[in-house]
């Protein structure tokens, strides 16, 4: 399996990677396919049908939205927020839609998009078939497609290629544990973040990994920005109340840290506030790893920048990189998707890469960033995935505050110690895999369990 870091960490929209990214990924590869084959003006009509915890989920998490702004051609890093709205009013005011913006067919989200609660397909919990067909309904094109987690899709017949070790042997460094990993580093005498460097080398120049890498930092903080300015409900029904502003007023007015040093634990709450009350908006944030848990890697950062006693821009690239790493072994030995594996596999995830990543920054050794990532899963085992009424706010919010600051002590308690440590990044990464697929499917992104069940919802719009 070959990954980027613009793979794990990608600019889209909220409220959801594997929701709402990912389903309009597969909507426009799917009617991008249908022209590349010449199919595309013979489209009478075209219906998808949603499976598992996208049809059980999909309306909290946008994934309808997603589906229709796909087919008329958008991608999640090139969508303005400020248009949706108006787009989505237009199809549904109209009754058509235009695949890729040029071919306009009859379009009814009641009739031509199914959720198909209760219904799953094998290979993975978050399905989606589509199927076109032309003016005299004969079938010109049906594809399944998977969102596996992170915004990543998988169309069905791919479904063995990641498992093929010759995808990745271009890579200088390959790596698919922590073993392989460290081991790279041991015999070359290089760092994490060196490792993954090169490795990045093979599809772009380092000026340019870096200038995209710091595009991406500028993102995060034009999303915590715009996340402390904002008041007022978030949609949706819950009533949920935007927290960040005022609790940025309430630093900002409060001043010296001497008199409260634990306020440092609500700057980092805040950086995570903000930018998960965008996602919950349908807001520009980066994936990182997932958009439910967007949050935990900008708060870190920022705490980084702010907290610490020399930031630099080095230290932004190194923790990416860093933070890339612990994403892709995650990515190997688990999955980075709360439909597989609960929340350990969004907040968890973040928590263990954002653990590596402040230590990359802050100089640690390769040892102590392996434990780091390692402590920031140890105490995320067994996190599930509950999201009440289906909406990414309660507790994904908040969930990303309690992510963001497990993960400055992970990687305090790390580099406290000499590197020595008793867990492997590898058993854990094992040990979660398996957490996960033992976890009933309630606590797996469907909404039927933990809060979502025992939390009254009134919901009041959809
Ligand atoms: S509970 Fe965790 S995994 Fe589930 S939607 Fe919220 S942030 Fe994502």
């Amino acid at each position: 399996m070959v990954v980027s870091v613009f793979e794990l960490f990608s600019i889209g929209i909220g409220p959801s990677s594997s929701h709402t990214v990912g389903p309009m990924r597969a909507a426009r590869r799917f009617v991008e396919q249908l022209q590349e084959e010449g199919k595309l003006d013979l489209v009478g009509s075209l219906t998808i049908e949603l499976f598992g915890s996208l049809a059980m989920t999909g309306h909290g998490h946008a994934t309808d939205i997603a589906l229709l702004l796909g087919l008329e051609g958008s991608a999640p890093e090139e969508i303005d927020p400020e248009n949706v709205e108006s787009c989505i009013a237009n199809i549904t005011e109209t009754g058509f839609i235009k695949l890729l913006s040029r071919k306009q067919i009859p379009f009814s989200k009641e009739k031509d998009l199914l959720f198909l609660k209760g219904k799953r397909l094998a290979f993975h919990s978050n399905a989606m078939r589509f199927k076109a067909l032309d003016v005299r309904k004969r079938e010109l094109m049906t594809e399944v497609f998977y969102s596996v987690g992170g915004g990543f899709i998988v169309r069905h017949d791919e479904i063995y290629q990641s498992a093929n070790p010759s995808t990745d042997h271009h890579l200088p460094y390959p790596f698919k544990t922590a073993k392989e990993l460290l081991a790279h580093c041991i015999r070359e005498d290089k760092s994490i973040w060196d490792i993954v460097m090169a490795n990045e080398l093979i599809w772009r120049q380092e000026d340019e990994i870096r200038r995209g890498i710091l595009r991406i930092w500028n993102v995060m903080q034009a999303c915590v920005t715009r996340g402390c300015l904002q008041e007022g409900i978030l949609p949706g029904g819950l009533n949920v109340k935007r927290r960040a502003a005022g609790l940025y007023r309430s630093l900002t007015l409060q001043g010296d840290l001497h008199n409260d040093p634990s306020q440092i634990l609500d700057w980092i709450s805040l950086f995570a506030l903000a930018v998960n009350e965008e996602n919950a908006v349908g807001g520009r944030v980066v994936t990182a790893p997932t958009n439910g848990a967007s949050g935990v890697i900008p708060a870190v950062l920022h705490y980084y920048m702010k907290f610490t006693s020399k930031p630099s821009e080095e230290g932004i690239i190194r923790f990416f990189l860093t933070a890339t790493a612990i994403g892709i072994l995650y990515k190997e030995g688990a999955s980075l998707s709360a439909a597989e594996m609960g929340c350990q596999g969004e907040v968890g995830v973040a928590c263990s890469m954002a653990a590596a990543g402040l230590a990359a920054a802050l100089g640690a050794t390769t040892l102590q960033i392996e434990n780091a990532a390692e402590i920031g899963m140890e105490h995320n085992l067994g996190l599930t995935c509950d999201p009440v009424g289906g909406l990414v706010q309660i507790p994904c919010i908040e969930r990303n505050t309690m992510g963001a600051i497990k993960a400055v002590n992970a990687c305090r308690l790390a580099m406290h110690g000499d590197g020595d440590h008793r867990v492997s990044l590898d058993e854990v990464i094992i040990a979660m895999r398996h957490t996960g697929e033992d976890m009933k499917s309630l606590y797996k992104e469907t909404s039927s369990g933990g809060l979502a069940a025992h939390v009254s919802v009134a919901i009041t719009e959809c």
